[in-house]
């Protein structure tokens, strides 16, 4: 059974509209797709739309990717299995929107005395409806040649440090697990080698989350060594959380895909294991 529960659309940063990402995930043979975009529940409705009108065979996972501040680092929380309309949620989904907007608006102006004009309409532009992030003003500087890769472009201005980094006071990550468990949903650490944090700070980080009741940590991303992935499903043994998996899918590139090289090393106990939603598929999987 293919399971991926990590994924971006337009509503945020994915370049595929809700409608595409359920269509290439059916294709894929993806049998449960948790949709997460960055501090935007958007995309779920008109996915779970396009399910039912093309009667796919594909379960649609109600989540989002909150971003959080937890001792001055970024640190990415996603949801899964939120009530999307949940009033405390949507508090803060529409204070995070309003801190994107601030901080895009500071970027566009500091780019703009480092001579780049005109970034922040133009990511605006490239955002539409959707919570506008740094990959939007990624997009763009590669386009007009600023620097040759997403990557650099992040290196050279949009990282920690760099031109236009512009720190934010997100949702501390204690009170965003508080938000998703009122949601009735459950926190998951997302992608925890991403922070560029020694094993000291990683264990601390783990022992804070679990310490807010966090639920579960990624431990499968499609992109990642075998090393990492069982070093991963070592830490959520240790710690006590359940493990999950998705592939962060953004766009169509050579490596990532929905649903691509997703497995949990055996001693990773599975964050879906008791959902009614997955045991009704692992049945009807079980009579075929
Ligand atoms: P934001 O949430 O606005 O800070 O934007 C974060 C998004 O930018 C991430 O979800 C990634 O899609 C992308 N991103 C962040 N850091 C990098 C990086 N170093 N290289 C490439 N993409 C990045
Ligand atoms: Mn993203
Ligand atoms: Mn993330
Ligand atoms: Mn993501």
């Amino acid at each position: 059974m293919l399971i991926d529960l990590h994924s971006h659309t337009k509503a945020s940063d994915g370049q595929l509209t809700a409608n595409e990402l359920v269509i290439r995930a059916a294709n894929r043979q993806v049998d449960m797709l948790a949709i997460t975009d960055h501090d935007s529940i958007d995309g779920l409705a008109p996915a779970q739309q396009t399910i039912t009108d093309n009667n796919l065979k594909l379960t649609l996972i109600n989540g989002i990717e909150i971003t959080t501040n937890w001792l001055n680092h970024e640190i990415h929380l996603v949801g899964v299995n939120i009530d999307p309309h949940h009033p405390v949620l949507t508090d803060l989904i529409v204070a995070q929107k309003e801190k994107r907007e601030n901080r895009a608006i500071e970027m566009g102006l500091r780019l703009e005395k480092a001579k780049i004009p005109g970034v922040y309409e133009a990511a605006k532009e490239l955002a539409g409806d959707g919570a506008i992030t740094r990959a939007h003003f990624a997009r763009h500087l590669v386009e007009i040649g600023v620097a040759p890769t997403f990557q650099k472009v992040f290196d050279k201005y949009l990282s920690r440090g760099n031109t236009a980094y512009v720190p934010h006071h997100w949702v501390e990550l204690e009170e965003a697990i508080d938000v998703i468990h009122q949601a009735g949903g459950q926190a998951i650490l997302a992608h925890p080698n991403h922070y560029d944090l020694s094993n000291k700070w990683m264990r601390r980080l783990f022992t804070e989350f679990k310490e807010f009741n966090g639920d579960a940590m990624e431990v499968a991303m499609g992109q990642q060594s075998p090393q990492m992935r069982l070093q991963l499903a070592m830490w959520s043994e240790e710690y006590g959380l359940l493990a999950s998996q998705g592939s962060d899918f953004h766009f169509v590139g050579r490596w990532r895909d929905l649903g691509k090289a997703l497995h949990l090393p055996d001693i990773a106990k599975p964050i879906w294991s008791d959902w009614p939603s997955y045991q009704a598929l692992a049945i009807t999987e079980e009579i075929l």
